[in-house]
């Protein structure tokens, strides 16, 4: 075997025995050539298989309140701050999420997330987020899951209390990068409301955006930030770049980039849902398995906050012809 042969199967090994690798054997693992990269992955896949079984979590979104947001988020649309062709809303009507919480449900899809673009809720915005979250309890039944930006100790007790099973807040990239995508709030901020989500005992859904023009040592850092907060979800983001913002002109990761950082990640959290978000069609096209069978174990089905993907049928049937479950 190859030196890179003996750290993979090395590092596979002792995550198996639940113990974790050392930073700086992530730092070799994310390393290894291009040559190593299918025996990472299977390696990661191995970890996902043995650890997570055959199930891949399956969620569908919806962007509850979208656009003009007053964070300056530097790869989002949705900011006010930048002269994007995105339409816009309002938080929007109970009754019209209601409808597309039950139509997830009848496409067979398992959580149906809350998405808002603002800093955070006002009183007045949490109290109509309750309302949504009580209807979608009494008339749909389904799993509900919020990512509502910055909340406060009491709105994620009351979350908690009313059922809501996770929370997302991204780290969105590492601590030393992240000065460069936002400058309106800090790496800390997001930090703190991630505490308050544990705190209360929500799930913790928490992950971030590859492909900003960090470093590949910057994501394994993000990496190594998210495994230090356990999370039970991590939904790994690609950089679609959005006309209109900072981030535009982004020269765009390749495929094995992507696969290297998902397979690491896995070594990294190998009981989380690692779940491949937004980018996974437009960057992977006819690879999406291969992230699949090479350490993720989720997706996002039927399109994200304000770009298209696959209809849940077609990744239903994608997860079936690679021998997985939903
Ligand atoms: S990522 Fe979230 S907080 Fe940042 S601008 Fe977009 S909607 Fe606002």
């Amino acid at each position: 075997m190859t030196s890179e042969t003996d750290l993979i199967i090395s590092c596979r090994d002792k995550v198996l025995a639940g113990h974790r690798i050392s930073e700086e054997e992530a730092q070799k693992l994310i390393s290894v050539s291009d040559d190593s990269l299918q025996i990472l992955s299977d390696a990661a896949n191995e970890i996902t298989r043995k650890l997570c079984g055959d199930v891949v979590d399956v969620e569908s979104l919806i962007n509850a309140k979208k656009g003009k947001c007053q964070e300056d988020c530097s790869f989002c649309s949705q900011s006010a701050f930048y002269k994007t062709e995105i339409d816009t809303y309002k938080l929007l009507p109970p009754e019209t999420i209601v409808q597309n919480a039950l139509l997830a449900k009848e496409d067979g899809v398992k959580s149906f997330c809350l998405v808002c673009a603002w800093r955070g809720p006002t009183e007045k915005d949490f109290e109509q987020i309750s309302t949504i979250i009580k209807k979608i309890n009494d008339e749909v039944g389904i799993e509900v899951n919020c990512s509502l930006g910055f909340i406060n100790q009491d709105m994620a007790i009351e979350l908690k209390k009313l059922g809501v099973k996770r929370y997302n807040h991204n780290l969105e990239s590492s601590r030393s990068f992240f000065s460069k995508i936002c400058t309106t709030h800090s790496y800390d901020d997001r930090m703190q409301t991630n505490l308050i989500v544990k705190n209360a005992g929500l799930e913790l859904c928490c992950g971030g955006i590859i492909g900003m023009g960090e470093t590949r040592m910057q994501r394994l850092e993000l990496g190594l930030d998210l495994a230090g907060l356990n999370p039970e979800e991590c939904p790994i983001n690609i950089l679609v770049p959005q006309k209109g913002t900072p981030l535009e002109i982004q020269t765009k990761l390749s495929i094995s980039e992507i696969l290297r950082t998902i397979a690491v990640f896995r070594f990294l959290m190998p009981r989380t849902i690692l779940k491949i978000a937004g980018g996974r069609e437009v960057y992977l096209a006819n690879d999406q398995e291969k992230v699949l069978l090479g350490g993720a174990n989720g997706i996002i089905t039927g399109g994200y906050l304000t770009i298209g993907g696959n209809s849940p049928s077609e990744d239903f049937q994608m997860i079936s012809k690679i021998g997985l479950e939903a």
